[in-house]
């Protein structure tokens, strides 16, 4: 009987504990989001002078097509 006891105990020991686990890992905060991409996308051209890649928004536009500098647009003859 005294053995049951102790058993018992042991039981109830172990089952808190597991339960007490099973809490922990439920308040663990959910693991961090991957990182956003560094903005979106963005178009990019080729200078047609020199062949440079650029993003759009920085290329200076000409007759011919898209430039680097505007050096390259007036090299380019336009
Ligand atoms: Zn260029």
């Amino acid at each position: 009987m005294k053995y049951l006891l102790v058993l018992a105990v042991v039981f109830v020991a172990i089952w808190l504990w597991r339960k007490g686990r099973r809490d922990e890992m439920r308040a663990r905060p959910p693991p961090p989001a991957p990182p956003p991409a560094v903005g979106p996308p963005q178009a990019m051209v080729r200078c047609a002078y020199c062949g440079l890649h650029l993003p759009a928004s920085d290329a200076i536009a000409g007759p011919g097509g898209p430039y680097c500098t505007i050096e390259h647009r007036h090299a380019a003859g336009h």
